[in-house]
């Protein structure tokens, strides 16, 4: 089977057998052994070979490949859709929200170029500031939106001229093959993109290669286990996107009906699987709290979980495996033993299939609560008593990716933005809504500073900072040199 490409061609793997399955049947979609270290190796040497000729073509030349890849996408549009929803169980209609932000995400990216990365010269022209490509750098992937993410660091480096290495997850090699062969429909020169499959072993061996970049998404483990590895290496550009325990404040606002409608689809979007998901509910204690969660709790229970193909479409599709599910179901059994209460029970729906009901425990007894990130529809609640303790509450993480605020009061969200650590802080808003034309990442255990979307353009080539004047004269004399 040919599934991976490495210097414009496609062929086997070498390294170990691996399958990916459809989360709602266990359907096997996709069969294939991961690219091995040799192979790794074989990629980076021709990304090597092809950069100089990539990096030097006019930009206005790359943006015309990198715009007919958008053209494949929207032709194949369907086709993605739907082979996200069977590889990650996501209902179609999102699926397709998935693969119109990743065409989308070509022109913002040119424009980002442009503002953020782009060439400017002094009014007297005696200085220059321009942008280079750091020349091969592999993006590893996360399963959660696989088109979308890994999509949002290889056309911004590719536009900047570099020659990039895609390892997808392991989970979703199925999604990552279509969307590679749109590149090559493109026009992309042999070399400049490799399409490498494969796990742990296959993403150690890219980190271990002769490369000048890694641009990560995926969890603060493995995000951790990668910067270990970098060290030593400051010569090597490292870009960390990770994962969150992210609170969602709520105050006693007028409005009760659309605050449960917002930690819905903070907490419950993507069945829990997304990154700036909720994790923590912070409530009020007090009649109002109570209402609120007697709210939530019934229109929790009304949300609709179900196949990616379902009709009428469901809200929420599958987590990503039988596994994943387990694992779950086994942390809402430790927050239990913890002291947990749970107010809406975590279930699975379907024997074979990692179909979960959303889940919502209050774990506001426990003597200290587990600062994890449980990637699912589990949404723990935390009671609080006054606004400066719930703000300590919603720092009290490693992690820093997002926070959110619902509020009637402008001056509790100026506080509240004050004070939150974290790089996503909304207010009155979902807290996994976020603008295409901002940078989006977080501090703490989330991220290394290089966020990632609006601001990816800066991570994908480095400032070449210039002095310069057309005719040759001597520099103003210094003391002690001789004119
Ligand atoms: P993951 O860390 O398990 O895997 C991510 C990628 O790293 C995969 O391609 C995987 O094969 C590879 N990998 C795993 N171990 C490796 C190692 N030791 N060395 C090199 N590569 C290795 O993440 P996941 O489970 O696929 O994705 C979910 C996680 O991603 C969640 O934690 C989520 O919060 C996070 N995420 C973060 C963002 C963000 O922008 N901050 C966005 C989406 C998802």
């Amino acid at each position: 089977m040919n599934t991976h490409l490495i210097d414009g061609q496609w062929c086997d793997g070498e390294g170990d057998a691996f399958e990916s399955l459809n989360p709602f049947n266990q359907q096997v979609l996709w069969l294939g052994r991961s690219a091995s270290a040799a192979q790794v190796d074989e990629a980076v040497r021709a990304a090597r070979a092809a950069f100089a000729g990539w990096a030097l073509r006019p930009l206005v030349e790359r943006i015309v490949v990198v715009e007919r890849f958008a053209e494949c996408l929207c032709e194949q549009a369907e086709v993605l859709a739907k082979a996200i929803g069977e590889e990650i169980g996501k209902p179609l209609w999102e699926a397709r929200t998935e693969v119109t932000s990743m065409i989308n995400k070509v022109a913002i990216s040119v424009r980002s170029q442009a503002e953020r990365a782009g060439e400017q010269h002094g009014a007297d022209g005696s200085t220059r500031l321009s942008h280079r490509p750091h020349g091969v750098v592999a993006v590893l992937g996360p399963y959660n939106f696989p088109g979308h993410l890994p999509n949002g660091h290889i056309v911004p480096a590719l536009l900047a001229g570099n020659s990039v290495l895609f390892k997808p997850s392991e989970l979703t090699p199925r999604v990552a093959e279509i969307t590679v062969r749109c590149w090559q429909q493109a026009g992309l020169p042999s070399g400049v993109l490799s399409l490498l499959q494969g796990g742990r072993r296959t993403g150690e061996a890219l980190a271990a290669a002769e490369i000048d970049g890694l641009f990560f998404t995926g969890s603060s483990a493995t995000g951790a286990a990668l910067h270990r590895q970098f060290a030593g290496h400051p010569e090597r550009l490292l870009a960390l996107e990770m994962g969150g325990n992210n609170p969602l404040l709520v105050e006693p606002v007028e409005n009760r009906a659309a605050a449960v409608q917002i930690i819905l689809q903070s907490a419950f979007i993507s069945a829990g699987q997304r990154c700036t998901c909720a994790r923590r509910l912070l409530v009020p204690h007090g009649h109002w709290g109570d209402e609120l969660l007697r709210e939530l709790v019934q229109a929790a229970s009304a949300l609709r979980p179900g196949a990616f193909d379902d009709q009428p479409e469901p809200f929420m599709g599958t987590v990503i495996s039988l596994h994943a599910a387990r694992q779950l179901r086994e942390a809402q059994q430790y927050l239990i033993e913890l002291g947990g209460k749970p107010l809406l029970p975590l279930t699975q729906l379907r024997h074979g299939a990692a179909l979960l009901s959303p889940g919502i425990i209050d774990v506001t007894a426990l003597e200290s609560v587990p600062d994890e990130e449980y990637f699912g529809p589990l949404l723990q609640v935390q009671r609080y008593q006054g606004f400066e303790q719930a703000i300590k509450l919603a720092n009290a993480t490693r992690f820093g990716l997002a926070a959110g605020l619902i509020s009637d009061s402008s001056e509790r969200f100026a506080r509240f933005h004050a004070l939150s650590r974290a790089g996503i802080v909304n207010w009155n808003k979902p807290l996994t809504g976020a603008s295409s034309g901002a940078p989006f990442g977080g501090i703490g255990a989330s991220g290394n500073h290089r966020p990632s979307a609006w601001y990816a353009a800066d991570y994908c080539a480095y400032p070449v900072a210039t002095l310069q004047a057309e005719t040759l004269s001597a520099p103003p004399a210094v003391p002690g040199l001789p004119g």
